[in-house]
């Protein structure tokens, strides 16, 4: 039994197959999924599709590209949806400095209301991070986010930042990278972590894994990400498994 703590299902790529995507998840053990929302359009969407399925639930927060977008409109509407009984996090948030249409002035100021509004709301919160990984650390440390910890959804740097994530309550989920042949930042992240702090995602439609690298991912494919994290580990892909999944249900606060 598997739980997929980072899909989006709720983008265009799978208006054609979606219920079929969710038939196959089902059929590879994926039992959970968190789908996030980012934007005007996906957030609807994520809390649409957490409606109609038991196991799915949704998570609302405002992309660091986009952080420009941001206003005190969409701020109080995170806020609204955050009563959603199927809303189990905030996010994704964070710093992306790989892409340049919203500065990284604005982009902090949003991530730091975000994490404000968590902290009012009593919900976890889910880091994008792309190339900022010491800003990240610096501003959770400062705005105190070790109250709601969270993930480092997708986390792809080095060891050295591990702990400090760690330390505020934070867990590390790994996704596709982790099955990259010359990957090897991920994979020593994956001997590194904790058992109890261990999580899998796929990202999907975007990152999928070897042997899939290139083409649409999905959450079935989340079997390749645990097979090859138990391997690394030495452990067995049940134990992985079991791991993981429970890791998701108590951050998420999930009781079934
Ligand atoms: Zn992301
Ligand atoms: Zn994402």
């Amino acid at each position: 039994m598997l739980f997929d703590t980072h899909v989006h299902l709720n983008v265009s790529h799978f208006d054609e197959d979606r219920e079929e995507v969710l038939a196959r998840a089902e059929q590879a053990g994926v039992k959970y999924m968190v789908v996030v929302g980012f934007d005007h359009e996906t957030i609807p969407k994520a809390i649409e599709m957490a409606e109609q399925h038991n196991h799915i639930y949704a998570a609302v927060g405002w992309h660091p590209v986009d952080a420009i977008d941001m206003t005190a409109k969409e701020l109080a509407w995170l806020e609204e949806l955050s009563n959603h009984p199927k809303v189990v996090a905030l996010g994704e948030m964070g710093l992306d400095y790989h892409w340049d249409k919203s500065p990284k002035d604005i982009q902090k100021e949003v991530f730091r209301k975000q994490i404000r509004l968590a902290k009012k709301v009593k919900l976890p919160i889910i880091i994008h991070n792309r190339e900022a990984t010491e800003d990240i650390v610096e501003i959770l440390q400062e705005e105190d986010a070790k109250e709601v910890g969270g993930i480092m959804h997708c986390y792809n740097d080095s060891v050295e930042y591990v702990d400090s994530c760690l330390e505020m309550n934070f867990y590390i989920s790994l996704g596709g990278p982790v099955t990259f042949k010359n990957a090897n930042l991920p994979k020593e992240v994956a001997k590194y972590v904790p058992a109890d702090r261990l999580l899998i995602e796929t990202d999907c439609p975007f990152l999928a894994p070897h042997p899939k690298r290139g083409k649409r991912n999905e959450p079935a494919y989340v079997q390749l990400i645990a097979e090859q994290i138990a391997a690394l580990r030495d452990i067995s892909y049940d134990e992985l498994s079991q791991q993981t999944t429970k890791n998701a249900k108590r951050l998420f606060q999930i009781q079934d």
